[in-house]
């Protein structure tokens, strides 16, 4: 699990909450995370990392991991109303 020490010094410490059909993920590391976080605390998810500290980095917004369109991004903006929703789809960095 990376932390936000063990990327670059001008790595941004910011994150996009990433949704896909199943699960989440945070757009820095890759991890899976928790949407009731504003920063990426907690690996949460199916994977084996489940339970372990996430990377730290804050989240600014939140966007679909891979393209669905239509009524899955307009449900995003029920899920975060707190976050700005970006219209496209991002793949996690890790
Ligand atoms: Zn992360």
């Amino acid at each position: 699990m990376r932390k936000l020490d063990d990327f670059p010094p001008d790595c941004p410490r910011i994150a996009v909450f990433l949704v896909r059909s199943f699960s989440t993920a945070c757009s820095l590391c890759g991890e899976e995370a928790w949407l009731e976080e504003d920063s990426h605390e907690t690996v949460l998810g199916y994977g084996p990392e489940n339970g372990s500290p996430g990377c730290g980095a804050r989240f600014v917004a939140i966007a679909e991991h891979h393209p669905h369109g239509g009524s899955f991004l307009e449900g995003l903006k029920t899920l975060r109303p707190d976050l700005p929703l970006l219209d496209l789809w991002l793949e996690a960095r890790a």
